[in-house]
């Protein structure tokens, strides 16, 4: 093993001892028994025929009282023996190419023959060979390949019986069957037992996947990828995979099988939902118990279907609770505050049974009735903002007559109301009614003249409706004004009357006069004006004109006030459509063009056309207004470039252009705006910014906010030990924010990681990449997973690596690294490890290890981020609570988490690749990433490792290593290679 990988396996050795040790059971299969043959060995022994001297003989020895037979072999006074005993032919399974020899023997001690100790040994040899068939009793020394010499740990003297016993592995077996030979060359033996046997991995049934007993493998084939197949009622799309090791264990189980619907996992196997329960889909959930207004009829249920009388609507989930019809909207009032426009405001409280829903919205039915004969109001009457859809529990009615009874209706509804039809609506939807008696304002109905004189006009006019004796009193108020002023100047006389009719004085004689008049209530409710009347005056010299024979001397006292007022008009304008009307759309946004955050993500596919989802949430840009200046990264589908943006009325803005390559498919063009269907769906300062998107010309491009500082991994690696803990975990508060919104939005990101992340020139961070073939076809961390996506490993929470269960709690896992890798200064996670062994880790509890300098606080954070059970991890909304408090006091980020930099800085800065030292200054600068300091160490006359071990901290202060990280960095590599002896003693297992 060379030294890197014994460093490894040091290092695992570490985490599994604070980690959780998997214990599997192996199994031995034996295929040769000595003991269980008794006398019936018939194994050869060799020369054969020994005259005098024996070799090898079968005897018969009682050990604690059972008998058993041996063979010994005891010629220690002679010289050269070379004395064999083979087995019989052992057959060999096909796949055992690797088979254990376990022996028991007595050795007797040498020195307990008088005068035999120069010729009597204590070892002798075990030999094999191998044959595809048996040789019976043919037997050629030459044959055989020793396997080792076997020497007792304890050795028997006179009276003292020491029984040893030995394993050796026999390797790379190949052919049929093989032959074990003992060898003596003049030792004093009993072989009691030999035990031939190889290891399996024993069958098993991992994640509702069995897999069948599996020969281990040997030196060649250290781990034997074991397919295996789903139990009963378990579906899964690819097969799931275990390894069976050399010494018969089973590990690092890839992808599983899961209960299908209507199944759940009960102790390893898959037993129908009971019922009351079901399961939807296949997953490794557990049956759901049926939500609330279902029925179940049955066990093993894949969906509980509605009770009589409760319905889903179209876009509930096909598995959620059932919701039966609002009842009656209540305590419905009618308002009257503008009496005399004709308006009244409806208003009343929600249903007390919503039915379970939160979608009723209502609507409003008139009727008008005169004398018990009823019918509907029709389209006269005006509802504001309308008259169905309603989400607010009131609406303005108007262009409502005089002297009428009304009754309106208010009926809830909600989205399960249309379900409910053509059924008869149940009692419980009724609506509520209310009967209004509605009095018309008192209203200017016609204006006469009465009388006029050169100078004066005298003025009649009736209201409606009449008043009564006990209504209150009607005041009137009548402007007028010549009718032919000037252009742009009117000039109005407002008279304040308490009765309907007025003599109106010192006009001038033959012109014409327009006279308005409105009525007043006693409440100040005004009432309708009259349409604008024209009357004029007699000319000079004429004698009065009596219209009727009222007497005016008492209306012109009625006059009590006389207002001149001047009202200079430049423009008469009417207050057209003074309310825009609002769309239930629009309140998605305010008035300025900034889009709120809408409730949840709306997944583009949804779509049946993707373009149509591209216009909905971006812009279009035209490509005049866009101009590319350099290339700045290469993105899935085309070059990604910096440049400017300047829309028609807008500021010019610094911009990243995303380009799609010439040859594209209309799926890749597709895809490529998927993303910008995505972006543009998210408004968060922590969320890279969509300006918008070029699709209805030949080069489509996808707009956004330029981040001059690039992709974070990058801009990290680029300042390695510049910036502070607090300026870190201010980005990782960015990071989290974002986050914390895609989360809220019901968006799953899946590829999170600080290339996925871009920094501003004021390092800001926001998250980026959210194509939808994104996961992960342009991630070169991707790596095909058996289920064919492609995956991030080192980034990827267990759960969504074996079963591709990807939800925000494993985008937390990813946060989790993310904040590794930020504290690490871009820092590749689990450094040059395979993505293999990465599983193998995390699946046996190995987690990163605090990286140097890192508050604990926030190395705390890391590892809640990491629990294997999703459910125990925190939200984003958490995470950002705890690194705003972490912010807010400095000091709580001083205490630092436990660094070892003999596991933290990985290798080869403890030494060099191949277990070496070093051979030169800059070759130990470069493992460490310090090269840039190669010239201080060169001109401070320090060129070889002897004087790099002898340096002190203020040494290399000295030879300008300022940057605090960078300090440490080499301080930290100096002690693991001086540490290097006592670190192999300290975690060697
Ligand atoms: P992507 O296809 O999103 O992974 O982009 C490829 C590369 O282009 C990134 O790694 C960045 O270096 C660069 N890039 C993408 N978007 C921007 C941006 N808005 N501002 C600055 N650089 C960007």
């Amino acid at each position: 093993m060379d030294f890197i990988c014994g460093v490894r396996h040091l290092l695992f050795s570490y985490f599994l001892i604070n980690g959780i040790l998997i214990t599997i059971q192996t199994k031995e299969e034996v295929i040769l028994d000595m003991k269980a043959a008794g006398g019936e060995l018939g194994w050869l022994t060799w020369p054969l025929d020994q005259g005098e001297r024996s070799g090898w003989e079968v005897v018969q020895r009682t050990l604690n009282g059972s008998q058993f037979y041996s063979y010994s072999v005891c010629n220690v006074g002679e010289r050269e023996q070379d004395n064999w005993l083979r087995t019989t032919f052992i057959q060999r399974r096909p796949a055992a190419s690797r088979v254990f020899v376990e022996i028991q023997f007595i050795v007797r001690d040498c020195n307990s023959f008088d005068g035999a100790s120069l010729t009597c040994k204590e070892t002798f040899n075990l030999y094999t060979s191998e044959s595809d068939a048996d040789v019976g009793t043919t037997f050629r020394k030459g044959q055989f390949k020793k396997v080792t010499t076997i020497a007792p740990d304890e050795i028997t003297s006179k009276n003292d019986l020491r029984i040893n016993t030995e394993t050796r592995v026999v390797e790379n077996l190949s052919r049929k069957g093989f032959y074990l030979a003992f060898q003596d060359i003049g030792a004093c033996i009993a072989i009691l037992s030999v035990r031939v046997y190889y290891k399996t991995c024993p069958a098993t049934v991992k994640s509702l996947a069995s897999f069948p007993e599996t020969v281990a493998g040997g030196e060649n084939q250290a781990l034997k990828e074991v397919n295996g197949v789903c139990t009963d009622n378990a579906i899964s799309e690819n097969l799931p995979r275990i390894y069976c090791t050399v010494d018969g264990e089973w590990v690092v189980p890839v992808g599983q099988c899961q209960c299908k619907p209507g199944y759940e996992e009960v102790e390893d196997t898959c037993q129908e939902c009971q019922q009351g329960f079901f399961k939807a889909a296949a997953s490794g959930d557990k049956c759901e118990p049926c939500p609330a207004n279902t029925q179940s009829l049955k066990s093993g249920a894949l969906s509980c279907p509605c009770m009589d009388g409760f319905y889903r609507a179209p876009n509930d989930p096909p598995n959620g609770p059932c919701s039966g019809l609002p009842s009656a909207p209540k305590d419905l009032v009618a308002t009257t505050t503008q009496l005399s426009a004709g308006k009244l405001v409806l208003s009343w409280s929600p249903p007390a049974d919503t039915g379970g829903r939160n979608d009723i919205t209502y609507s409003v039915d008139c009727q008008r009735c005169e004398s018990n004969v009823c019918q509907a109001c029709g389209e006269k009457i005006r509802y504001e903002p309308a008259s169905t859809g309603l989400t607010d529990t009131k609406v303005l009615v108007s262009e409502l007559d005089a002297h009428l009874n009304y009754t309106f209706t208010v009926e809830a509804h909600s989205g399960v109301s249309l379900l409910a039809l053509p059924r008869s609506k149940p009692p419980s939807t009724s609506a509520l009614t209310t009967s209004l008696h509605y009095t018309d304002p008192p209203k200017i109905t016609s204006m006469r003249l009465v009388e006029r004189t050169p100078t004066s006009l005298s003025l009649s006019w009736d209201v409606s409706p009449r008043p009564r004796a006990l209504s209150p009193p009607i005041r009137y108020e009548l402007n007028y004004r010549k009718k032919d002023d000037n252009l742009g100047m009117t000039t109005y006389t407002v008279l304040k009357l308490e009765k309907n009719l007025v003599q109106v004085n010192e006009l001038n004689p033959g012109t014409a006069y327009l006279f308005r008049v409105q009525a007043f209530t006693g409440d100040g409710g005004a009432g309708g004006s009259s349409m604008e009347e024209q009357f004029e005056t007699l000319p000079e010299g004429h004698l009065p004109q009596n219209n009727t024979a009222v007497i005016f001397g008492a209306a012109v006292g009625g006059a009590v006030m006389l207002f001149i007022v001047a009202v200079v008009l430049f423009l008469r304008r009417r207050k057209r459509n003074s309310h825009t009307r609002q769309g239930p759309e629009d309140t998605y946004f305010s008035s300025s063009e900034q889009l709120k955050p809408l409730k949840t993500y709306v997944d583009p596919h949804t779509y049946e056309d993707p373009n149509v989802a591209v216009l909905k949430f971006a812009t279009e840009i035209h490509p005049s207004h866009v101009t590319k200046q350099k290339v700045i990264g290469a993105g899935e589908f085309g070059e990604v470039y910096r440049g400017i943006l300047k829309a028609p009325g807008r500021k010019e803005v610094a911009v990243a252009i995303k380009t799609l390559k010439p040859g594209y498919t209309e799926k890749q063009r597709q895809d490529f705006l998927s993303e910008a269907s995505i972006m543009g769906q998210f408004a968060h300062q922590n969320i890279i910014r969509l300006e918008g998107v070029v699709t209805k010309f030949k080069h489509a491009m996808i707009v956004t906010e330029y981040m001059e500082n690039g992709a974070l991994d990058r801009y990290l690696k680029d300042h390695d030990g510049e910036f502070s803990s607090f300026q870190l975990v201010g980005m990782l508060r960015g990071i989290a924010a974002g986050m914390k919104y895609l989360s809220d939005m019901s968006y799953v990101h899946r590829d999170l990681a600080a290339r996925n992340i871009l920094v501003n020139n004021t390092l800001e961070c926001k998250v980026s990449d959210f194509g939808l073939s994104r996961v992960l076809e342009d991630d070169p961390e991707g790596t095909y997973t058996t289920s064919g996506g492609k995956i991030p490993i080192r980034w990827t929470a267990p759960e969504a690596i074996a079963y591709r269960k990807f939800t925000s709690a494993s985008d937390v896992w990813s946060f989790g690294i993310v904040m590794w890798e930020v504290m690490a200064f871009g820092e590749r996670p689990y450094w040059d490890m395979s993505n293999h062994e990465v599983m193998k880790a995390i699946n046996e509890a190995f987690r990163l290890p605090a990286p140097m300098d890192c508050p604990s606080a926030v190395y705390q954070l890391m590892l809640q981020c990491w629990l294997q059970d999703r459910s125990k991890r925190p939200r984003f909304g958490d995470i950002v609570s705890l690194l705003d408090k972490l912010l807010r006091s400095p000091d709580s980020l001083k205490t630092i988490a436990d660094f070892d930099p003999r596991v933290s800085i990985r290798l080869p800065s403890t030494s060099g690749s191949d277990g070496s030292p070093f051979r030169s200054v800059s070759e130990w600068l470069e493992s460490i990433k310090m090269s840039q300091y190669s010239e201080n160490f060169t001109c401070a006359g320090i060129v070889t490792m002897d004087q790099v071990l002898q340096m002190k901290n203020e040494d290399i202060k000295n030879i300008g290593v300022r940057l605090p990280g960078h300090l440490k960095r080499i301080a930290y590599s100096i002690l693991g290679l001086k540490d290097q002896t006592s670190t192999l003693s300290v975690f060697a297992v």
